[in-house]
């Protein structure tokens, strides 16, 4: 039974040979400076080439020494083995023990097998100085870190580079592995020794959402520096042009005046990467904050206050142009005068005062919109604006639990081995029901989700699926009255 599974499992040896080489690339290593003499080589050297490429047979099994047993899962050798007296803490001519090499495979079975018989679970071996847990964190194995964990292996024991599991599941982008260890009670801003914490890690190293979400829905701090080079995680998002992540940091509130120790800021950094879509959205957000004055109104439309009126008022005057300056008995000179101040009217509000915000207020409009129809209409109206109002202020189905739960969650999925990003929301930090979805505008997991709709600003679910085809049944129905209005009376 074990050695079909060693066939199976054949391939772990390549994962070994692309680590290294991503551990090798100096520009994927911001501690490369500080690690002056080290070539930063991955522990794990993988077996000769030729080797590897050979699949050895049931013959080759028999005369394996215990290292290679261990590497393909050969479970009868690795037992007759240690059952003839040789030592499980033994450690090879590299330094490294046979747990190790049972972790960095995935190998659960013999891990079982190695600590029955003694192991030292925290061993440090190879040329990171690195223990079994941290192989198989660096690999990404969640169900060998949680059987690791469960014989007492320490997530917070840092590595030659002075890395600790949650900062090598960070930089690797093992989500799962980094949910698992601070469900565990690691401190989600656990420092390196470098002083780099987790998130900056995922700032630097993670091109995608995760893992940095799901650090900062466990209230990772945003704006900690590291100890040497005093980049904050924005810092490290711009030194890579990690647009994503460092969208992801604006919006948690990122210091956008943080100095690093060469003086630079956040848009300094930036600029200097060539990165102009950051550039942008950095500068924007400097003059919404009120950091810069690019112009005289910046005081108006900085104010959050005005900005929200201003919006607000702006689709009544604009509908009413447009309904007025046509049908009003003006010289064409004047109308098409007026049509121009109505078109600058719209420009001027759009560039300094609309954001995202409008969408919030939109049904405010609309249900004022509505109340102005012939009072023929009344009660479609009424069925309308209930639906409506129904759409808009349901809750759609918002998947609730509290941090308890979420923790909890959590910990039985990876210890059931059922902790998969596919189903499971690293923002709410919940297993997704089926049809469930996360809504990126609510930021909240929906049941049975259709899909946000802007019109009622609210996510079409579970709850509200049918108040909102309502809406839109009466909706049609008075769309085709007011056609028939024009056309036929
Ligand atoms: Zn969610
Ligand atoms: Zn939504």
């Amino acid at each position: 039974m074990c050695r079909s599974s060693a066939v199976l499992s054949f391939p772990s040896f390549p994962l070994d040979s692309t680590n290294k080489m991503e551990e090798k690339d100096p520009n994927c290593n911001p501690m490369q400076p500080l690690l002056e003499g080290g070539d930063g080589s991955q522990n794990p050297p993988p077996p000769p080439p030729e080797k590897a490429l050979q699949q050895p047979g049931p013959e080759d099994y028999k005369n394996f020494d215990i290292v290679r047993a261990t590497q393909y899962g050969v479970f009868e050798r690795i037992q007759e083995i240690i059952e003839n007296g040789f030592d499980v803490n033994t450690m090879d001519k590299e330094n490294v023990s046979l747990l190790h090499w049972a972790a960095i495979n995935n190998r659960l079975d013999i891990v079982k097998y190695f600590a029955s018989k003694g192991a030292i679970v925290d061993r440090f071996g190879g040329d990171l100085n690195s223990t079994p847990l941290h192989w198989a964190t660096r690999q990404g194995h969640l169900p060998m870190v949680v059987l690791l964990m469960s014989y007492g292996a320490d997530p917070s024991v840092r590595d030659g580079e002075g890395c600790s599991c949650i900062h090598l599941a960070s930089q690797f982008g093992h989500t799962s592995i980094v949910a698992y260890l601070i469900a565990k009670g690691q401190d989600v801003d656990f420092l390196d020794k470098n002083g780099m914490t987790a998130l900056m890690w995922a700032s630097y190293r993670v091109f995608g959402y995760d893992p940095a979400r799901l650090l900062l829905t466990f209230g990772a701090k945003v704006n900690t520096s590291d100890k040497y080079q005093q980049n904050t995680p924005l810092h490290w998002a711009c030194v890579t042009g990690n647009n994503v992540v460092a969208k992801l940091l604006l919006d948690a509130g990122a210091n956008l005046d943080a100095i690093n120790a060469k003086g630079e800021s956040p848009l300094d950094v930036a600029a200097q990467q060539k990165n102009p879509g950051l550039v942008r959205k950095i500068r924007e957000l400097r003059q919404e904050r009120g950091l810069d004055m690019p112009h005289c109104l910046v005081k108006y439309t900085a104010n959050k206050s005005i900005r929200r009126r201003v919006t607000f008022i702006f689709p009544f005057i604009f509908l009413f142009g447009i309904g007025y300056i046509p049908e009003c008995s003006l010289s064409f000179e004047i109308k098409a005068l007026l049509a121009g101040i109505l078109f600058l009217y719209w420009r001027t509000c759009s560039y300094f005062f609309f954001d995202d915000r409008l969408w919030h207020i939109l049904p405010y409009i609309l249900v004022e919109a509505t109340y102005l129809q012939d009072t023929i209409f009344t009660i479609v109206t009424l069925l309308l604006t209930f639906n409506f109002y129904k759409s808009w202020k349901s809750d759609p189905g918002f998947i609730k639990a509290d941090r308890v739960d979420k923790i909890k969650g959590i910990l039985e999925l990876a210890e059931t081995q059922s902790l998969q990003l596919s189903q499971f929301c690293t923002t709410c930090l919940i297993r997704r029901p089926l049809r469930s979805k996360h809504c990126s505008v609510c930021n909240k997991c929906v049941a049975k989700f259709d899909h946000h709709c802007p019109w009622v600003e609210n996510c079409v679910g579970a709850n509200t699926h049918k108040y909102f085809v309502s809406y839109l049944f009466f909706l049609f129905i008075l769309i085709c009255w007011c056609m028939y209005g024009t056309v036929c009376c």
